[in-house]
């Protein structure tokens, strides 16, 4: 006799738990995993959540503006010429860790030793297979690397020494760590050291230090989707300013700044990574989607406003429908998107 009321009384409180989203439990897994003919195909990409002036020359928002379009085009051509939407994201996010201004390959922000670590992922969402390499300091550009790691390797994650040898053995194109280094990176490093020693003399405690002051900006991602209706995500960064060395993010993690599965969606997350790691962003919004239901807009706002903190950072992701989120809580993720109905979006600033 109580079975009834009961099973009401717990199936409203789940879905006022999830902030309007559906619940089912009538998810078709094995229809949405097939590759099928959709005619759709969408990208997005981004460089990185942070903190970029808005009263910064319009001449270097040009550029900036100019660097994202170079990328998004050419995973658009890919797409469009019926490639993959792997093909698609790892040339896009070549093209962003060649160009100086992103914090991915040249130009990657620096440890506190003055050095490059770079990390990088990638995720096929048709047969969850994924690739990544952490802490890597040679490797000219790390989503290949993490690529050929995910088609040649049993394993998924590589880091340091190992990675390096790694590499060497694929013939992976390698350089001498200071083809990273950029005059740019070594001032903010410089900044970054006076201010932790400033906040030293004032006994502020590197435990009681906020995660948020390591100059978050410049990772990048890219995620599409097919005309297969396959979808696949990658991400790529140096990680923080003044890092630890050794430190490893959350861009290298998969289920934390990149995930992609057919059944919901791909996404590359940017910012402090720390908490996305803690809070397992990627594939909380992937859950979102897949078990409550949840729109990828309304999933996007529950994983940045109510799993992070405020400023923590950003995502962009596509939905299997070919829906697609950039959103951020830092106000600034120059981001750009394209899709098969011929939208064409760019965007530096966002209004929180
Ligand atoms: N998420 C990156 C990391 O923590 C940094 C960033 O996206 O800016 O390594």
């Amino acid at each position: 006799m109580m079975y009834i009321p009961t099973v009401c009384f717990v199936s409203l409180l789940v879905l006022l738990a999830c902030g309007g989203c559906k619940v089912t439990d009538n998810w078709s897994s094995s229809a949405a995993i097939s590759s099928k003919q959709t005619g759709h195909w969408a990208i997005v990409i981004h460089g990185g959540a942070g903190m970029l002036d808005k009263n910064m020359p319009e001449s270097d928002k040009r550029e900036y503006r100019e660097s994202l379009e170079r990328s998004l085009t050419v995973g658009e051509s890919i797409l469009k010429a019926g490639g993959t939407s792997l093909d698609a994201v790892e040339a896009a996010v070549r093209v962003l860790e060649d160009d100086p201004r992103f914090n991915a390959g040249k130009g990657a922000v620096l440890t506190r030793d003055g050095t490059c670590e770079l990390d990088a992922s990638i995720m096929d969402g048709r047969t969850l297979k994924c690739g990544a390499a952490a802490g890597v300091k040679t490797v000219k550009n790390p989503i290949s690397f993490a690529r050929r790691i995910m088609q040649e390797t049993p394993h998924i994650l590589f880091a340091g020494e190992g990675a390096e040898r790694l590499a060497a053995q694929m013939n992976i194109e390698r350089v001498d760590p200071a083809y990273f280094i950029t005059a740019k990176r070594r001032e903010q490093l410089e900044r970054k050291m006076q201010e932790i020693e400033a906040a030293k003399k004032i006994a502020a405690s590197a435990a009681s230090r906020s995660t948020h002051d390591y100059y978050p900006t410049g990772t990048v991602g890219c995620v599409a989707l097919d005309l297969a209706g396959n979808i696949a995500a990658a991400t790529s960064t140096g990680g923080m300013t003044a890092k630890m060395p050794g430190r490893v993010g959350d861009s290298p993690i998969i289920g934390a700044g990149c995930y992609a599965n057919n059944l919901t969606l791909g996404v590359s997350c940017t910012g402090t990574g720390e908490q996305f790691i803690r809070h397992a962003i990627a594939h909380e919004l992937s859950s979102l989607v897949r078990y409550q239901r949840c729109s990828l807009k309304e999933a996007a706002r529950i994983v940045l406003t109510e799993r992070l903190d405020p400023d923590d950072g950003g995502l962009i992701a596509i939905d299997r429908e070919g829906n697609i989120v950039m959103s951020t809580t830092t106000g600034c993720m120059p981001a750009a998107s394209a899709d098969w109905r011929g939208n064409r979006k760019f965007q530096m600033w966002v209004d929180q």
